[in-house]
């Protein structure tokens, strides 16, 4: 890909080893570009890094639960984020689950894409979409729609 992107990344707890086993599978991919992570997510990235000894420019926020998907959530509104990546605990109960929902909305609403299992995360990675010129992503609509009149 010859476009750099800003990607975030966010793991819950129990699904951090499925984050770190899918940053070492991408690492040459991602080292090409800007890594955004919750705090704990973001060390573990670093390491998965290190351990290969490739070079990566990762930034950490805050940890989740105290306001690093927030934070993230406000770069995705800023139009700071091109893609990210959420791997989601869905059998957990999250403490900061407003703030996942926060994310979650704000990559809907801003058309960030965002990926919450690994299949999406690959296929949304190696997307030949993002170094095409004449591709411009739809704009979300909200249009009105009578369902009365349907029938
Ligand atoms: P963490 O946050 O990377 O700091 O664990 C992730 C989250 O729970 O949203």
């Amino acid at each position: 890909m010859k476009r750099h992107l800003t990607i975030a990344l966010v793991a819950h707890d129990k699904r951090k080893a499925d984050m770190v086993e899918w940053v070492k599978f991408n690492a040459q991919t991602l080292s090409a570009h800007k890594l955004v992570c919750t705090g704990t997510t973001g060390g573990l990235v670093k390491q998965a890094f290190a351990e290969l000894g490739i070079e990566a420019n990762v930034q950490c926020m805050n940890s989740g639960p105290m306001g690093g998907d927030a934070e993230i959530a406000a770069m995705v509104v800023r139009k700071e984020v091109d893609l990210a990546i959420f791997l989601i605990d869905d059998l957990s109960a999250q403490p900061h689950e407003a703030d996942i929902q926060m994310l979650l909305r704000q990559c809907r609403l801003h058309n960030v894409p965002i990926a919450c299992n690994r299949i999406s995360a690959d296929l949304m990675i190696s997307s030949p979409l993002w170094d095409d010129e004449s591709y411009k992503p739809a704009a979300q609509t909200y249009t009105p729609f009578a369902r009365e009149e349907q029938q």
